[in-house]
């Protein structure tokens, strides 16, 4: 759409008030709205004012004044106001010069773009993420001076944890085995269906969706691949209607990583191809129908691998999902049909225009602006320098013998450990400044004081299960 579309779009639907999104620096989405007298064409080449000083991670308090600047072809009807209100994605920019702002993600994910293009790699690079988050009714906190324990409830728990064994379930999914459940024992069809509707209604393309591993109310809802900065763009929509259509059932959805011990994590596998001049250059014969250039990419993957984690897995809980056992990767490794890989080749089709590779280790719980570029420059890093993934893992990693892994790097065993080696490796992801300096010492330096030092501080629960009595 173009501004005046837009504006005429408005009148249309009667939209009383129109509502300017932008992502912070941590991945979540921050709004602002006007109403509908306020939003004129010239908003789209003025901005609108708000004090980035607030917002998680950014401006200093002497220079916070910033602009929000819509952008036309992002806008949908929210589905979960009662005055119709247009929802439009802006970049940040500097109110004075009109630059774009440093540490705003969106522009970092559109210089991703651009340095691809001007690399002469490729010209288009898909991002294909698979969301999965759990639906609980119910959770309840019970903080108490030392440390906080909680209860979560389910509409399909209680699950016989460990065991397919156990009692008649009452149609309740049994212990890990929720995978594409139907009704009775899915109890969310008609939750996720909502999802699913209110998302084409919002102008995302669905793929399907279906009930997940976890037993207890573990979901996933696949949207079609997108170019890097709309598919990230798609997927701060995608968590927020979610949440919302959760909320309106009286239930909470959650992307956390790891919410049940035991259980399924969550993960948002993500697939990628690269494009040039209409052709698919991931298509090929070296590797499961991959071309020499998709290897190098997965080479960079793998090499960047446990830097990349502290974007694409950014929080302390991530790294409990990655652990043997629950389709989770561990082993930095490659594979054309095992889930066991961090980067899998799909082989549903020989179509060269479906060839990808599905990063399987990263998470919804981070910034997908700041993933999915990260992602792209490491692959990028890979086919510049011809970095050679070594040879597939074409077995099940997770009962392979000690012997046969050792030479197998693993995934960091946390976010601490991910954060040093993004500390160490990140030269890849300054290339043509797609990330500043500034951006990745920063982001370190928050995840490292906010996160990873705050959860070392407070006493953990299972402490006083273990500790308490010695
Ligand atoms: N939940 C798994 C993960 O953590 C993936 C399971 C699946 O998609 N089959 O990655
Ligand atoms: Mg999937
Ligand atoms: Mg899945
Ligand atoms: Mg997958």
């Amino acid at each position: 759409m173009t501004p005046k579309e837009v504006l005429a779009y408005c009148r249309e639907n009667n939209v009383g008030a129109v509502d300017l999104r932008f992502t912070d620096f941590l991945g979540q989405w921050a709004h602002t709205t006007v109403p509908v007298s306020m939003f004129g064409e010239a908003v789209f080449e003025k901005g609108i004012g708000f004090d980035g000083s607030s917002v998680q991670g950014w401006q200093r308090i002497d220079e916070s004044d910033m602009l929000l600047l819509p952008q036309p072809d992002t806008c949908f009807l929210d589905p979960f106001t009662e005055l119709p209100t247009l929802n439009i994605i802006c970049n940040v920019v500097d109110p004075i010069t009109f630059e774009d702002y440093s540490r705003d993600p969106r522009f970092i994910a559109r210089k991703a773009v651009n340095y691809l293009k001007g690399s002469g790699v490729a010209d288009r690079a898909w991002f294909g993420p698979e969301a999965e988050f759990f639906i609980f009714d119910n959770i309840q906190f019970d903080q108490t001076r030392n440390a906080a324990w909680y209860h979560i409830d389910s509409d399909e728990g209680p699950w016989n944890r460990g065991t397919d064994l156990g009692p008649n379930s009452g149609y309740r999914p049994r212990y890990q085995r929720g995978y594409l459940a139907s009704a009775p024992v899915d109890k969310l069809m008609d939750v996720r269906n909502e999802m699913m509707q209110t998302m084409i209604d919002c102008g995302l393309t669905v793929e399907c969706q279906h009930h997940e591993v976890g037993s207890a109310g573990q979901s996933e809802i696949d949207l079609r691949y997108d170019e890097l900065v709309r598919a990230a763009d798609n997927i701060m929509t995608y968590k927020y209607i979610v949440k919302n259509v959760a909320a309106r059932h009286g239930k909470s959805a959650t992307f956390m990583p790891k919410p049940l011990l035991d259980e399924a994590g969550s993960g948002m596998h993500t697939n990628l191809s690269l494009w040039k001049e209409d052709e698919p250059i991931f298509a090929g014969d070296a590797y499961a129908g991959l071309s020499q250039t998709a290897m190098y990419a997965i080479g960079g993957i793998l090499k960047h691998a446990a830097a990349l984690l502290a974007f694409t897995n950014p929080t302390t809980n991530s790294y409990k999902r990655l652990i043997p056992g629950f389709e989770a990767p561990i082993n930095l490794a490659y594979s054309q049909r095992n889930r066991s890989a961090a980067c899998r080749i799909p082989v549903y089709s020989t179509d060269p225009a479906t060839k990808r590779v599905e990063f399987r280790c990263p998470d919804a719980g981070g910034n997908p602006y700041l993933s999915f570029s990260a992602i792209l420059m490491a692959a990028l890093d890979g086919i510049e320098n011809k970095v050679d993934p070594g040879q597939p893992l074409d077995k099940d990693i997770y009962d392979l013998p000690p012997e046969e892994l050792k030479d197998v790097p693993r995934t960091p065993g946390s976010l601490a450990e991910a954060l040093a080696a993004l500390e160490f490796d990140h030269e890849f992801l300054l290339r043509g400044d797609v990330f500043t300096r500034d951006v990745v010492q920063h982001w370190i330096a928050h995840k490292r004081d906010q996160e990873v030092e705050s959860m070392r501080r407070r006493p953990h629960p299972f402490e006083f299960c273990l500790y308490y009595d010695i």
